[in-house]
């Protein structure tokens, strides 16, 4: 029988965890008795067969010694789909501005006007962007905090100051000079309009925008939305419809352990996996734990369950099937990142040798060079990506010359062509 062994550390003793798999046959460890409607179940989501939501739900319930039959089968349709080879980029983390008009109750990313600067400078993002792609980055991730210009006169003056209405404005400038400096710009601006989203098509060959939940009811006091205009559902599945009908690549997910029921963050997946049903134009679902910070009002909300992260990242590859990338945050997941691989991700996100995650700046990133060690003593293969995967390198994605840029920084299977570990020390 599958079990879940309690031990010190795992992975050859390179990354200490708290659990350890002993797998079913096939992945490792002696054969289990699967129940017979679970492996019905997990083969028609193996032989490409939609999950539907009631058997979704059914899922999350599973106790522990059938969960690795769950992670069994989506690590099959992972391989089947993505083979034995998962990526990362190499980013510099631009927080263009850390002043924000919501109030999320996770939030340790935003300060009020007075504690800190306003934004960054145009200059100091061209040397950001300067200093990242001779670090051998290809990806200037711009992350904001929502429309402060709607609520802080102070913002808004200063920024019109500098010649731009919005924060939107500036970032499509600051995405513009970034390419010019030969990295390429992946934004999150949070919610936009339309046009906004066009203008930044010209400079962005990715964007992302997190769904994180998809039930309004976290818009009520004492929930983690409470507060939050831009957090509400329904305008954030809006702004990535736009951006499905104007086929920019797009990077989303779901934030797990903000209060939310099991139930709430399946129909978040479905409602992305809808989007893409409808436009095809999602590269990639990010699963990322909620983390208990000292000073935040979650303060002594707990982390996500283990087993329930392993639960929800296999329950999302069988939703999403073979051809979606699913993201882990490995530095939010420094000791168990590895054993995601056993629940069928393919990615590890974004890695910065110049910056910090500025959203969670407790959580340094992972050494680049550990990692790959790690990932090799698993049977794969890390491969560098740019912000934009491979499958989306055309132009139904990407306009005419930004897709020159692109197809010059990547080799004929769409990464980053140099395997150099640019710097030993991250
Ligand atoms: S998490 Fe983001 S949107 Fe929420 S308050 Fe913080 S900066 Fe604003």
């Amino acid at each position: 029988m599958a079990s879940l062994d309690k031990k010190s550390d795992c992975c050859s003793g390179i990354a200490p965890a708290e659990y350890v798999f002993a797998m079913p046959a096939g992945v490792s460890g002696p054969a289990g008795v699967e129940p017979p409607a679970l492996g019905e179940m997990l083969s028609r989501a193996a032989n490409g067969e939609s999950l539907g939501r009631e058997d979704a739900i059914s899922l999350s319930k599973l106790g522990r010694e059938e969960v690795p039959f769950l992670l069994r089968s989506a690590s099959r349709i992972r391989d089947k789909g993505k083979g034995k080879t998962l990526t990362f980029s190499r980013n510099v983390f631009v927080p263009l501005t850390q002043i924000c008009r919501n109030r999320c109750g996770y939030c340790t990313f935003k300060y009020e006007p007075g504690e800190g600067p306003l934004f960054l400078t145009p200059e100091e993002v061209v040397e950001m962007a300067k200093k990242g792609a001779q670090l051998g980055c290809t990806e200037l991730l711009f992350v904001t905090g929502d429309k402060p210009e709607l609520l802080y006169p102070v913002y808004r003056e200063a920024l019109g100051k500098l010649g731009y209405k919005s924060t939107a404005e500036y970032l499509i400038a600051m995405g513009e000079a970034g390419l010019r400096e030969r990295i390429f710009p992946h934004t999150n601006l949070g919610l936009a309009t339309k046009d906004e989203l066009t203008a930044f098509r010209e400079s962005n060959p990715s964007m992302g925008l997190m769904l994180e939940n998809i039930s309004p009811r976290l818009l009520k006091k004492g929930e983690a939305h409470h507060g939050c205009p831009d957090k509400v559902p329904r305008h954030r599945m809006k702004t990535m419809e736009w951006a499905g009908e104007l086929q920019i690549p797009w990077t989303s997910g779901i934030l797990v352990g903000i209060g939310e029921t099991w139930e709430e963050r399946i129909d978040s997946l479905y409602a992305l996996k809808e989007l893409n049903d409808a436009f095809g134009h999602i590269q990639e679902i990010i699963i990322q734990n909620f983390s208990p910070k000292q000073g935040i009002t979650m303060e002594k909300y707990p982390p996500p369950d283990f087993i329930d992260m392993l639960k929800i990242v296999a329950i999302s590859r069988l939703i999403f099937g073979e051809g979606m990338n699913i993201q882990i945050p490995p530095n939010l997941n420094p000791d168990t990142y590895p054993l995601f691989v056993h629940a069928g991700v393919n990615d590890l996100g974004g890695v910065s040798p110049i910056t910090i995650d500025y959203v969670n700046p407790e959580a340094p990133w992972p050494k680049l060079e550990r990692m790959r060690n790690i990932i090799e003593d698993l049977g794969f293969t890390l491969r560098e990506r740019l912000p934009v995967y491979p499958e989306f390198i055309g132009r139904k994605y990407i306009n005419d010359d930004l897709l020159r840029l692109v197809r010059d920084a990547v080799d004929e299977q769409g990464y980053v062509p140099s395997e150099e570990v640019h710097n030993g020390t991250y």
